[in-house]
């Protein structure tokens, strides 16, 4: 009971921020005194501090504020795209100590290479961590299938990877002694929307991002879809033309190859490598300074994407639709076509509660996704991390 009360003060702490003694007994529906023993114990395990009550003018003792507390507890998130590379150290309620990230066009490396240079951008932001801050455990957001159980990464067709044990290769190649797990970078996108961005408070979501790919993080109800093996949510891969374009995946006409960044480039008559970010830029300039050609291939992506979220609204019933990556650039430009082929497509009852807005926390979102994956065992049971009174006493002895 007190582990699963002190999970829910710990959870809304990192989410929400500071937060008043009174607003969590409000919040709780747990008793002051509660309260007090509970905050108490958070704050002696390091994840908070409290600070000073400042009257509010109401009735009552002025209420002091609970602080998550960023060094309590740490997590390394880590990102392997299609066209870069990141990592970032980030601490309890989601405050980023450290980021860093590099371009890496092209898309085909080698799992290992991979790793080395998550590796070289990941030291530099665990050396200038505070004194005594613990890091608790590793996310890494991936392009591709991962299998949730040991964090394998089945395919990532625009890496090029087939069956990667990528959490054990990061932990052997960064010498952690703590858990790593792994996400798709779409579902990790969306979890972060959920938690601190464009999809607070709004527990049916949906999160698509396109960039090379296209993927879709979903939740329903407050919970992720995974589906049995946490290979859902690929709907970059909706058969949608059957007389289309060869897909990265072996199949044909899949949605990404309707809406991804080669797409657009295709249409408008533009070769570039898969994940080259300057190609797609010049590209949506070009359409904005009013390029017959580029306003062409982007009003067909706008069409083709509405086409394809009539769909995913209708099989999800999403309240919101929240568009990462290229789309997050290409919206602006589209929207009143995407609204149309929604209006014209999607089932009224549906297409009524839903809106679409773009990524609150823009080309980070999957990273701090990562994060928040890491960080979710110790938040789910605070009591993993002893009291600080013991850790320095372990500390001694070491
Ligand atoms: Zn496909």
């Amino acid at each position: 009971m007190r582990r699963h009360n002190l999970s829910v003060l710990l959870r809304h702490l990192h989410a929400a921020g500071p937060t008043t003694r009174s607003d969590l007994t409000a919040r709780t529906g747990l008793n002051r005194s509660t309260i007090g023993v509970l905050v108490g114990d958070l704050a002696a395990r390091g994840f908070v501090v409290e600070g000073k009550a400042t009257a509010t003018g109401g009735p009552g003792r002025p209420s002091p504020p609970v602080h998550p507390r960023p060094e309590g507890a740490v997590a390394l998130a880590l990102e392997v795209d299609v066209d870069s590379l990141a990592a970032a150290t980030v601490g309890l309620g989601g405050h980023v100590l450290g980021r860093r990230r590099v371009d890496r066009p092209g898309g085909r490396f080698s799992p290992e290479d991979t790793v080395d240079e998550l590796a070289r951008l990941a030291r530099p932001l665990l050396r200038r961590l505070p004194a005594g801050a613990p890091v608790v455990a590793a996310g890494v957001a991936v392009v591709g299938l991962v299998r949730v159980g040991d964090g394998c990464v089945r395919v990532a067709p625009n890496l090029g990877w087939v069956d990667v044990p990528l959490a054990a290769l990061v932990r052997r190649r960064l010498r952690l002694r703590v858990p790593v797990a792994v996400g798709n970078e779409a579902d990790l996108g969306a979890r972060s929307e959920h938690v601190r961005g464009a999809g607070v408070g709004i527990d049916d979501l949906v999160y698509l991002s396109g960039e090379v790919g296209v993927g879709a993080g979903i939740i329903v109800g407050g919970r992720h879809l995974g589906g049995a093996e946490g290979y859902g949510g690929e709907v970059g891969h909706l058969p949608v033309n059957p007389t289309g374009q060869a897909c990265g995946c072996g199949s044909v006409g899949c949605w990404e190859t309707e809406v991804g960044e080669g797409a657009l480039l295709r249409r408008a008559g533009r070769s570039a490598e898969p994940g080259d970010r300057t190609a797609v830029r010049t590209l949506l300039d070009d359409a904005r300074a009013g390029d017959d050609a580029a306003r062409a291939a982007v009003e067909a992506v706008g069409r083709w994407l509405g086409v394809g979220l009539a769909g995913v609204v209708n099989v999800f019933n999403p309240r919101r639709v929240v568009l990462g990556g290229l789309f997050a650039e290409l919206h602006p430009l589209v929207a009143r076509t995407v609204d149309a082929e929604l209006d014209g497509r999607a089932l009224d009852a549906s297409r009524a509660v839903v809106d679409v807005v773009v990524s609150a926390l823009g080309v980070d979102a999957p990273l701090l996704g990562a994060a928040e994956l890491a960080l979710d065992e110790l938040l789910g049971d605070p009591t993993r991390m002893p009291p600080l009174a013991e850790q320095n006493k372990d500390a001694a002895r070491e």
